[in-house]
């Protein structure tokens, strides 16, 4: 009786997804584990590992790739009484920024059908499901924005974690020193929920960190939340930076900046201090993330040589069979998507020897600077870094001065038409899909908390608040206004993540 129930209620969300695309599979056995997470269905991105389901990664690589062993983070889950309805739509191995690169199709926007948008990537399956109220609450995973961009397209709440707080294990790479799992929900206490279950020392994963990080981090946010009172933001510190107001934003959503406007004035009212400060590196995040992101992801892919591990394509006859490398070619050129090939050779450029010293190094040294940039402005030291840097390359914190959140928009520009941005069209300018992530990359470079909460978008304006790059077009009726939803982003220090999701709370 309890199995045919699952399977009406599998036959039912299939036939409600039909519209959005969200879902690649169903779950249709009951939940068996009782927990403090019962009521809460959740979805799961098709690149973590599930037992029951298969794991395509939006691949044709992965395609009848089931895992024999369920990642940490469903572990944890189930254990908890989690049900899990199924497995979301994504670009494949998570390259993308608008879920158009998938075996499975686009996902389209649930938000509005009168116009087909797209859900943004590479998460997009797991923000649609959310949105179109097909699940409570979805994992997603980010590397370079993947949860945010897509939260902030489909007017959920979208969270990615400090890196190192959610286990990796069982989750398929796309570049390890940037991917994160993180949660997706309507709203963020239901993103806190979750995330109390999956914020876990994984001994399975090595870039798990350690307890004793950990619990510095939560004090340090728990002193920060006492100064200020929760419910008020008295006190709260916050920073505008204005490099995240870039010419893209301003020539094209003015939308964005008057939401935004409106934000900041609210939280004046509530007592918090509106800070601008600059993150000067900001405009060399973007080129080092795809140099770093595409080295790793060629690395991360290599393990599909269509030989030991993942789809081969039979060879056609008179084929040379004593070359491996030409079956490893015919395989994977088949095999990966155009966008995954395009990463591949970008990234195994970058590691080549004639590139490797002004491109991946290159790129490490930006990455180093961007962080460098965070560790001035957040009054709470990096307490993952000040250990094991050392003195002379200390960066000094501006310490009671400094802020501690940053605040700005989490993308440039609502969803776009899916039209405009189909994969069909193969000679549109794609370095355009790249620059939404322009507002995303770095704190993802940086392994910051950071959470993006759909904005109000009302065309009521009040007046401008200090500022420099926000500042710089003045109130007035919103033209540009389109009524697709826009995230606002709430970046904190490394472990910093519980006072990341009370400011959360109270700007939602
Ligand atoms: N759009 C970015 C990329 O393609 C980020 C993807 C992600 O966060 N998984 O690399």
């Amino acid at each position: 009786m309890l199995r045919r129930f699952a399977s009406n209620a599998a036959a039912s969300l299939r036939s409600k997804d039909a519209s959005f695309n969200a879902f690649v599979s169903f779950t249709d056995s009951p939940k068996t584990e009782n927990g403090p997470l019962n009521e809460i269905s959740i979805a799961l991105k098709d690149n973590i590992c599930t037992s029951g389901l298969p794991t395509t990664c939006g691949s044709a690589m992965l395609q009848d790739f089931r895992s024999p062993f369920d990642a940490t983070v469903v572990k944890l889950l189930k254990e908890a009484g989690a049900q899990i309805v199924g497995k979301t739509n994504c670009d494949e191995f998570g390259m993308g920024s608008l879920n158009i690169h998938s075996i499975h199709g686009p996902v389209i926007n649930p938000f509005r059908n009168d116009s087909r948008r797209a859900a943004g990537g590479s998460s997009g399956g797991s923000a649609a499901a959310v949105a179109a109220g097909l699940c409570d609450a979805a994992l997603g995973t980010d590397t370079g924005g993947s949860i945010r961009l897509p939260a902030s397209y489909c007017g959920v709440v979208g969270f990615k974690p400090s890196y190192g707080l959610v286990s990796r294990y069982g989750v398929v790479s796309y570049a390890d020193s940037l991917d994160t799992v993180g949660v997706l929900a309507q709203d963020v206490q239901k993103v806190q929920k979750v995330f109390q279950y999956i914020n876990k020392r994984d001994h399975n994963d090595p870039t798990s960190v350690g307890v004793r990080y950990r619990e510095k981090g939560r004090v340090l946010a728990m002193e920060s939340v006492q100064r200020w009172d929760g419910e008020s933001l008295k006190g709260l510190r916050v920073g505008i930076p204005q490099e995240y107001f870039p010419s893209e934003l301003t020539s094209t959503s003015s939308c964005i900046l008057s939401s935004i406007r409106r934000l900041l004035v609210q939280l004046r009212s509530l007592g918090a201090f509106i800070v601008p400060v600059s993150l000067p590196s900001t405009e060399y995040a973007l080129s080092a993330y795809y140099v770093i992101a595409s080295a790793e992801g060629s690395s991360c892919l290599s393990r599909y040589d269509g030989i030991q591990y993942g789809l081969r394509v039979p060879p056609p006859p008179g084929f040379d069979l004593t070359s491996t490398s030409k079956i490893y070619a015919h395989t994977r050129s088949q095999g990966f998507g155009r966008e995954v090939r395009k990463r591949i050779l970008l990234g195994t450029y970058a590691l080549s020897a004639d590139a490797f010293d002004n491109f991946f190094l290159q790129a490490q040294r930006v990455r180093q600077i961007v962080r460098n940039d965070f560790d001035r402005v957040f009054s709470i030291e990096n307490v993952l870094y000040s250990e094991m840097t050392s003195e002379e390359s200390k960066v000094e914190g501006p310490g009671v001065d400094g802020v501690d959140v940053l605040i700005h928009p989490s993308t440039i520009r609502t969803a776009p038409h899916l039209d405009n941005v189909s994969d069909a069209s193969r000679e549109r300018d794609t370095i355009q899909d790249y620059v939404q992530d322009v507002l995303t990359v770095p704190a993802s470079l940086s392994g910051l908390p950071a959470l993006s909460v759909p904005m109000q978008t009302s065309s009521s304006l009040t007046p401008s608040p200090p500022g420099k790059g926000y500042q710089e077009q003045a109130g007035g009726e919103d033209k540009n206004r389109d009524g697709w939803p826009i995230g606002v982003s709430i970046v904190g220090q490394w472990g910093t993540d519980e006072l990341v999701l009370r400011v959360g709370q109270v700007v939602e």
